[in-house]
C-alpha cells in the first residue's frame, strides 16, 4: 500500500485527504491549524510538515498561494530536502506558473520529480472526489501519480511541462470569470426590458449564447435550485478566490506579453463588486448584484 503525505487541509485539502484515506491509502497529514488534522478521520497527524515528508511514496500539498508553496518545498527545512529518493511531489494549489516551475526545478536538482496539478471543481468536487486535475510535469511522473489523482477526481489531463497545469488553470478560470460576467450582464439587460430571467435563460441555453453558468450555475436568483444564487450567494467559489485567480492570469499574461483585455475587465469588475458590496466571501455568481443592486435587499 502506498503511503502519502498531505499538507494543507483547508476547504479543499481536507476532503481530498479524506478521500485518499477512504480509498485505503495510509495518509500522514499536517496543517498549521491543528484541529484540521484531527478532522481528517483515519489520517495520521504529524508535528511538522517535514515529518509528513518522511517514509512516504507521494507528497501532496494544497496551499493558499505561491509564497506558501515556495516556502514549504524550497525553504530551509523544505520538503525537497526531507523526502526519501524516489518520492513523487504533487502540488495541487493554484499558484503562478513561474513559482511552480521554480520549485519543480529545485526538486529536480534534488533528483525528485514534481508535478503541478491544480484542480477545478471546487469544494463540492473535492468532497465528491470528482475534481478535474490539470497537470504539468513529466508524463512518466503523471502516470506514476495517476491512480492517486483518480481517487480525488475523474478527469486527469496532461497539459505539458512543469507550470503548464497552472497555465491551463488560469486560462480556464479567466474564461469562467468572463462567461459569468457576460451572463449576468445579458440577464440584467433582459430583465430590464421586461423578460423573465428563467425564460431568457432557457432561450439562451438552447441558443448560441449557451454556456456553463447558464447550464449549471445560473447567477440570477430564482432561476435554478441548489446553486449559490438560490441561497444568497453563500458557499460556492468565493469572489476572493476568483480575484486571486484573475490576478494570476494577469501576471501570466504580463510574462508572455499576451493581451487579455476581457480578463482585465472581468478582474476589475469583480474588484469593484467586492469593494462596493463587501462581497469577497460570497460566491462569484454574486457579480449579478453589480448589474442589479436591488437584488441585494
Ligand atoms: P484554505 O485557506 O481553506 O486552506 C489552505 C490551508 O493551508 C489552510 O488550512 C492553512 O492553514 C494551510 N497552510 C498554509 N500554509 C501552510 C503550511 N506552511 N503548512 C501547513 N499548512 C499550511 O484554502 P482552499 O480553499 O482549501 O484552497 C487551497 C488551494 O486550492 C488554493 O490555492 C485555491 O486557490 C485552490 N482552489 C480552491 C478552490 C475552492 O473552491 N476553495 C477551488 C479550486 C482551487
Amino acid at each position: 500500500m502506498k503511503c502519502i503525505g498531505f499538507v494543507g487541509l483547508g476547504n479543499m485539502g481536507g476532503p481530498m485527504a479524506g478521500n485518499l484515506v477512504n480509498a485505503g491509502y495510509e495518509v500522514k497529514v499536517f496543517d498549521l491549524v491543528t484541529n484540521l488534522m484531527s478532522a481528517v478521520a483515519g489520517g495520521t497527524p504529524q508535528a511538522t510538515a517535514a515529518d509528513t515528508a518522511k517514509g512516504i511514496d507521494v507528497f501532496i500539498s494544497m496551499l493558499p498561494a505561491g509564497r506558501h508553496v515556495d516556502a514549504l518545498y524550497n525553504g530551509e527545512d523544505g520538503i525537497i530536502h526531507q523526502c526519501d529518493p524516489g518520492t513523487l511531489l504533487i502540488d495541487c494549489s493554484t499558484i503562478d506558473p513561474a513559482t511552480a516551475q521554480k520549485v519543480a526545478a529545485a526538486a529536480f536538482d534534488c533528483d525528485l520529480n514534481m508535478l503541478d496539478a491544480p484542480v477545478s471543481g471546487g469544494t463540492a468536487g473535492a468532497d465528491a472526489g470528482t475534481l478535474t486535475f490539470m497537470v504539468g510535469g513529466k508524463r512518466e511522473a503523471l502516470e506514476q501519480a495517476r491512480a492517486v489523482l483518480e481517487v480525488m477526481g475523474g478527469n486527469v489531463f496532461h497539459a505539458g511541462d512543469c507550470g503548464a497545469g497552472q497555465v491551463a488553470k488560469v486560462c480556464n478560470n479567466m474564461l469562467l470569470a468572463i462567461q459569468m460576467v457576460g451572463t449576468a450582464e445579458a440577464l440584467a439587460l433582459g430583465v430590464d426590458n421586461g423578460l423573465d430571467a428563467g425564460v431568457l435563460s432557457e432561450i439562451m441555453k438552447q441558443s448560441s449564447g449557451g454556456n456553463w453558468p447558464l447550464n449549471v450555475y445560473n447567477p440570477y436568483p430564482g432561476v435554478m435550485a441548489d446553486v449559490p444564487a438560490a441561497r444568497g450567494y453563500s458557499g460556492g467559489f468565493l469572489v476572493d478566490l476568483m480575484t486571486k485567480d484573475l490576478g494570476l492570469a494577469m501576471e501570466t499574461a504580463d510574462q508572455s506579453r499576451s493581451s487579455v483585455p476581457m480578463g482585465a475587465l472581468a478582474k476589475n469588475l469583480f474588484r469593484v463588486h467586492e469593494q462596493l458590496h463587501g462581497a469577497g466571501r460570497l460566491d462569484f455568481s454574486s457579480i449579478q448584484w453589480l448589474y442589479k443592486p436591488e437584488l441585494k435587499s
